[in-house]
This record gives C-alpha cells, sequence and structure tokens, in this order.
C-alpha cells in the first residue's frame, strides 16, 4: 500500500548564502524523496526561506535596509541555487508570507487556549546603552559548559543553548555594555509538559535515526524539558496572536519549525489531497525530518511538542535525518574567513550531476568529512566519467552502430540488476546513502567488466549476434542505471531516458529496452576536467 510521506527539509536562513556544506546537509531530503516517488508513494517534499529572526533585524539596522530586502534577495538566491542542483521539492516556500503566518497564528492561538502558551513577567536582557531589549545572538558570553566565547543562541563549539540565567552574565553585542534587567512581559510554551509523551514517542520511533540525533535528543530529554519564551520584542516577524503582545512578534523557531505542516496545508488546499493524510495519526504516514546536526532538537523536540499541544491526534516526526559537518579542505566553511565556495559559485564550474554525486557518495553520514577541489576532480573523472559515462559512450556510441540491436539479455545481469535496486533501496531505507551510491555505481564496474570480457570490437566482426546480445545487455544496463541514479545523477538519467524512449524513471527493474532506436543524437553524459 502506498504510504503518504512527508519529507521536510531544513528552512535555510535568508540571510546569507548557503555553501556546498549546506548541501551536503540537505541534498539526503531530496535523495529520499525521489527514492519514494520512485517506489510509488505519496510523498510531499517541503521547505523554504527562513526570513525572520534577529540576524536578519540586526542586519538591517546595521546597512540601514529594510529586512524584507535581505530576506527577499536570499530566498530568491536560495530558489535559483536548489534549481541549479535539480532539489525537487514539492513546494518551497517562505515564512514572510501570508498564509504561512496565518496558520501560524492559528496553531499558536489553540496553543495558547489549550494552556500550554502562559505569560510570564520577567526580567529580560537589557542594553542601557543601546535603549532596548537584547535578544539571545546580541548577547556575548563565555560558554558555561566549555568556556569558549560565544554568542546568546547556541555554543559554535559545543552546541550548548544558554538559559535565561546564564545569558544575564554577558555582555551587549554591539556596544559591550554589561548587561541590565529590565521587567517585560513575556509568553512561554510549557514544553516542560510534553517530557513523558516525547520521551515514549522518541524510544519508539529513534531506533533508525542517526546517533547524533539519539545523543543530542536524549541529553535534552534527561535534563528535562525547560518551557521556552516564544515571543520577542522584535518589529520583524510574526504578530503574536493574543491580546497584549501587539508590540512583540513570535521567536523565530516557533514559526519556522511550522512551516514544514503550513506548506503541507497549502499545496493540498491547491490539490485533490488531504493534509490529515500526511499529518494526523492512523493514516499510513511517515514524516522525515532531513537537516544538519544543530538543527536536532527543532525537529526531535520541538516541532512535536507544537504537534501534541493542539491535542488533535496529530501524527509525530518519525525519523531525524542529520547530517554532520562537510568541511572545505580540512577547515570548516566561514565567510569571513573566505573557507570554501558558496553553493552558486560550485555551480558555475562543476557539473551538477557530479557535485550530487560527490556530496552523496562522501556525505557526513556519521563523521564531518572533507570537500576538496582535488579530490572532487578526482571522483568526477575516474568515478563518473570513466565508469558511468565510458559505460553509456561506448555502449551507444559503438563505432558504426546506428541503432540499438535485438539482442537477448544475459541472464546472469539481470539477477545482478535486481540485486542493485534491493541492496540500493535497503540502504536508501536506512538512510546510508553513501553505501547505496556505491552499490549503483557497482553495478557500473559489472557493467564495464562483463563488457570487456565479451570484446564487442571482436564480436562485431567476428560473431554477430553475439555482439548484438552484448550491446543490447549493456543497454539494458543503461536503462536501469537511469532509474537507480535518478536519485543522484537526476540531469543525465532525463537524458538517459530521453535516448533510450524510457517515459518516467520508477524503481522497478527494467527487463527490456526497445531495439531499433537510433543513436545518432548521443552526446558524451560528462567532460572531463
Ligand atoms: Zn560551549
Ligand atoms: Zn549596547
Amino acid at each position: 500500500m502506498n504510504k503518504n510521506i512527508i519529507i521536510g527539509g531544513a528552512w535555510p536562513y535568508a540571510n546569507s548564502s548557503l555553501h556546498l556544506g549546506h548541501i551536503a546537509g540537505l541534498i539526503s531530503g531530496d535523495v529520499l524523496a525521489r527514492y519514494y516517488r520512485l517506489k510509488g508513494n505519496n510523498v510531499l517534499y517541503v521547505s523554504g526561506s527562513d526570513c525572520h529572526g534577529t540576524p536578519i533585524t540586526e542586519r538591517a539596522r546595521k546597512e540601514g535596509r529594510n529586512p524584507r530586502d535581505i530576506s527577499n534577495h536570499y530566498d530568491e538566491e536560495f530558489r535559483k541555487m536548489f534549481d541549479g542542483y535539480n532539489f525537487s521539492y514539492d513546494l518551497f516556500s517562505k515564512t514572510d508570507n501570508d498564509y504561512h503566518k496565518k496558520k501560524v497564528q492559528e496553531i499558536v492561538r489553540k496553543l495558547y487556549d489549550n494552556g500550554y502558551i502562559y505569560e510570564k513577567i520577567e526580567k529580560e536582557p537589557y542594553c542601557d546603552k543601546c535603549n532596548r531589549f537584547l535578544s539571545d545572538r546580541e548577547i556575548l558570553l563565555e560558554c558555561p559548559e566549555c568556556g569558549v566565547e560565544t554568542k546568546g543562541d547556541q555554543c559554535d563549539s559545543c552546541l550548548h543553548v544558554p538559559t535565561t540565567d546564564e545569558l544575564m552574565h554577558g555582555n551587549c553585542i554591539e556596544c559591550g555594555s554589561k548587561i541590565s534587567e529590565r521587567e517585560n512581559k513575556v509568553l512561554y510554551l510549557a514544553l516542560s509538559k510534553f517530557q513523558k509523551q516525547i520521551e515514549e514517542h522518541t524510544l519508539k520511533v529513534n531506533n533508525e535515526w542517526r546517533i547524533n540525533a539519539k545523543n543530542e535528543t536524549a541529553k535534552y530529554l534527561k535534563q528535562g524539558l525547560v518551557d521556552r519564551a516564544i515571543t520577542r520584542n522584535l518589529d520583524w516577524g510574526v504578530d503574536v496572536p493574543i491580546e497584549g503582545y501587539e508590540d512583540k512578534k513570535l521567536y523565530v523557531w516557533i514559526d519556522a519549525v511550522l512551516g514544514y505542516l503550513t506548506d503541507t496545508m497549502y499545496l493540498c488546499e491547491n490539490s485533490e489531497k488531504s493534509w490529515e493524510e500526511f499529518w494526523k495519526e492512523g493514516k499510513n504516514n511517515k514524516i522525515y525530518m532531513c537537516h544538519g546536526k544543530d538543527n536536532i532538537v527543532f525537529h526531535s523536540i520541538i516541532l512535536n511538542a507544537l504537534l501534541l499541544g493542539q491535542e488533535e491526534n496529530y501524527h509525530l516526526v518519525d525519523t531525524i535525518v542529520s547530517a554532520e559537518y562537510l568541511n572545505y579542505n580540512d577547515q570548516k566553511f566561514s565567510k569571513s574567513k573566505g573557507v570554501g565556495m558558496t553553493a552558486l559559485e560550485a555551480l558555475d564550474i562543476y557539473d551538477s550531476d557530479s557535485l550530487r554525486y560527490y556530496l552523496i557518495s562522501n556525505g557526513p553520514e556519521k563523521k564531518d568529512t572533507n570537500f576538496s577541489s582535488d579530490e572532487f576532480v578526482a571522483v568526477h573523472n575516474n568515478e563518473i566519467l570513466n565508469k558511468f559515462g565510458n559505460l553509456v559512450n561506448r555502449t551507444l556510441k559503438f563505432k558504426g552502430l546506428e541503432e540499438i540491436p535485438e539482442g537477448n539479455l544475459d541472464k546472469e545481469i539481470l539477477e545482478e540488476i535486481k540485486s542493485t535496486y534491493e541492496k540500493s533501496g535497503e540502504l536508501i531505507e536506512k538512510l546510508e546513502f553513501r553505501e547505496a551510491c556505491r552499490e549503483i555505481m557497482k553495478l557500473v564496474e559489472t557493467a564495464n567488466r562483463y563488457y570487456d570480457s565479451k570484446e564487442p570490437w571482436k564480436q562485431k566482426k567476428e560473431n554477430i549476434e553475439g555482439f548484438n546480445d552484448t550491446i543490447y545487455t549493456c543497454t539494458v544496463i543503461i536503462a536501469n542505471l537511469s532509474n537507480l541514479f535518478e536519485i543522484i545523477m537526476p540531469k543525465s538519467c532525463l537524458k538517459l531516458r530521453k535516448y533510450l524512449d524510457i517515459k518516467n524513471a520508477s524503481w522497478n527493474v527494467i527487463d527490456k529496452v526497445k531495439p531499433g532506436i537510433n543513436l545518432d543524437d548521443i552526446e558524451p553524459l560528462f567532460n572531463r576536467i
């Protein structure tokens, strides 16, 4: 039976360009979305630009611009970039759109009415010199966990999120003054009330999570969930749908993680589908969240709490697909230090399919991995071009061959093809995309060995039937590769399907191709760098 599957790709923050490390973390979502679609499931792959929050307001203030100009600029850049990498989102929206804002307000209102949001008068960090309340990331402090100097939203080094008390020991990031306190009215989400439910749910589903997600979530649950402020003193963001909070906005984390749900609602309102089929219990559905390791608890804890608090039988997040980091020449990507290139810059130089292949086959799944241009060029030339590109070339561009001949498919090869679907499919479902990639490339290697052993250049002169069988068998392999590699190198696979007159990709074994297809127009899939 077909499943209803949500794949949530983390919402990139629309304040700076994304680099290759971001793509390495996000591309797992595209692999899953493509795979489950090929298997015939109803998939909605959703994401969008995260437009609100303090970094954008800070920057807008510094540059004398409107925050919307900044977020629109990056939102457009993200769209261009994701298109360039062939991300197959069903919807990439943004938090700064009216539909999203209205739905978020409805959800927050429901949480309030259900008693999960309460008011607290509290002392908040205030800078007397700058004359305003400071957000977490406008505070510099020494991390109480690891001692490194960090911004107040999250420690870059150990990922600790400072408490309100800890923040009071910091300094204003703008003027360096010691922080003072002022009374302020704040709404809190009673996260602590969800401790037991989230604990039980996590134990039920976390066996397929990566170790970083298990550990990070367990750490928070062990400490005990702490209620979190949901309103900020900002003028950029979603209005608080509760009386007396007209001068404040919702905190960005509550707004952005609800985007998966609001995207689904929007898509379904504009089609025949029902969003409840994807997000309610008992509907044969599954929810994946794909992001980097700095985003885990927002998806494993906070999003689930927001769903539970609506008391409307929501299906919680099943699977956290959290990547480690991709480094650049063994250093952290850093715009300010000029380390690394943006994802768009890489597209200007390199082929998008090769980049996808490299980022997936070398993905930071269980530990940090590295991008280096030398290694990338080696993978492009030695694996993608010499193995895959060459198989296509030497088969479909065989000297003097004008059309695909009639022939018999080699029985052993057919078995290899079947087992490649099974093994690589299993690996994808276990979130082992690197290994899945290797498994598919193994079929290419098998095909090349088969080709060499048959010596079709001799067969053509001495044994034309044998020659036809060899070319036919290799063409069937290529047809199957256009399915298998669709999740990794979609641009090339589309070309192959056009060449071989195959309508759609699927995760089904192809055991025949149409003989007689003219081979005049076939071009090499890749060029040597
Ligand atoms: Zn720290
Ligand atoms: Zn200040």
